[in-house]
């Protein structure tokens, strides 16, 4: 197959509730789609970077840039036989793995949606339907974290990762605790700890967490080795899991005994696959992060999540969620699980007036820029 034309669009899509983490407050989601032409047929991939650096030095800007400017214009005119050859035409793709995804999904979605066949099944997938949890980021007090937590757990959840910091850890996990007591808790600190809290991160042992989730900065793989060490909690790196390689250096490290992977933050599907098939050879138990995205890259995911590797509760909710209006067919809750698209491709439609709606700026990419 073949590129012919392609196009980004930003669209700004409201969410329900803000999310505050360590690096935002969002009230907002921005997000960069990519839409290709082919000879065979359409297809849609997302970008689901942030607008600024913080979680990772790609944004939203520099992908889009380099999808425009470079990426793109690379695949003009090249002729593939399926989507996996895609990633390695990319020159400097492990630098930039928000676009790089986005492209991979956007080829992967057209050339399996003309051979019929879906993603999750292209993919390797064995579930049909997948676990999921949901994501409480900050809030102001206690009281109103239990509130937060009892309505999703109404809704269905069974698993609620709470965001953690200094200064707001063990005090709102022993409330919660006691009025949850059977709930799967996990917990997330996005790397605001150092080594030097490693004494009171043990404190969390008593609240019988699944995991912790990245406490430390993603580069400083001693200090989660020493509190892997120590505390009876699991330790789970995500921000760390930058590649297959990373990924293998820090099972072979011990630094870690559950690993998260979002395959906007590694490269995109083949590179997250490569980690899937690392854990399962290592005995190691992996989740499906999420990043905030739209119906695309929700499907994607939710598509990789249903690898049988995949052992734990995805960080991919229901549409609702996050979104009033999502730009696809909404992901539902089913009991506390999201079905995993089976039709061609990536399995969703693309709904015109929801982009419409949700303010979409369109740009044509020029596909003779690099030549
Ligand atoms: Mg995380």
């Amino acid at each position: 197959m073949k590129i012919e034309a392609a196009e980004t669009l930003r669209i700004q899509l409201p969410l329900v509730n803000p999310f505050h983490t360590v690096h935002s407050e969002q009230s907002m989601r921005e997000l960069m789609l990519l839409h290709i032409t082919t000879d065979l047929g359409d297809g849609w991939g997302e970008c689901s970077a942030f607008p600024t650096a913080g979680y990772s030095q790609e944004t939203l800007d520099s992908a889009q840039n380099k999808i425009e400017s470079a990426f793109l214009p690379a695949l003009a005119g090249v002729e593939f036989d399926e989507w996996r050859e895609v990633r390695d035409l990319l020159v400097g793709w492990e630098q930039s793995p928000a676009a790089t995804h986005a492209i991979e999904t956007a080829v992967a979605d057209a050339s399996l949606a003309a051979l019929g066949r879906s993603l999750a099944d292209d993919l390797g997938g064995t579930k049909s339907l997948i676990q999921v949890g949901v994501v409480v980021g900050f809030e102001s007090d206690i009281e109103t974290l239990l509130g937060v937590v009892a309505g999703y757990v109404a809704d269905g959840y069974k698993r609620v990762k709470v965001k953690i910091r200094p200064g707001w850890d063990i005090d709102p996990l022993q409330a919660l605790r006691s009025a949850f007591p059977s709930l799967a808790l996990q917990v997330d600190a996005n790397g605001s700890y150092s080594a030097a809290d490693i004494e009171r991160l043990c404190g969390l042992d008593a609240i019988e967490l699944l995991m912790i989730e990245q406490p430390f900065p993603a580069d400083d793989l001693e200090a989660h080795l020493k509190l892997a060490g120590v505390s009876a909690t699991p330790v789970c790196l995500d921000e760390s899991i930058t590649s297959s390689t990373a990924a293998r250096r820090a099972i072979e490290m011990g630094a870690c005994s559950i690993v998260s992977v979002k395959p906007s933050m590694v490269g995109g599907l083949s590179e997250a696959v490569a980690i899937h098939d690392l854990c399962v050879d290592a005995g190691i138990d992996l989740w499906c992060g999420g990043m905030l995205e739209s119906g695309i890259g929700r499907a994607a995911a939710v598509a990789l999540a249903s690898l049988p590797g995949f052992t734990l509760a995805a960080d991919l909710s229901a549409s609702d969620r996050y979104f009033a209006r999502d730009i696809t067919e909404p992901f539902l809750l089913e009991g506390s699980a999201l079905r995993v698209p089976n039709g061609p491709g990536i399995g969703v439609h693309v709904e015109n007036d929801a982009l419409l709606e949700h303010g979409a700026v369109r740009r044509t990419i020029d596909l003779t820029a690099g030549l």
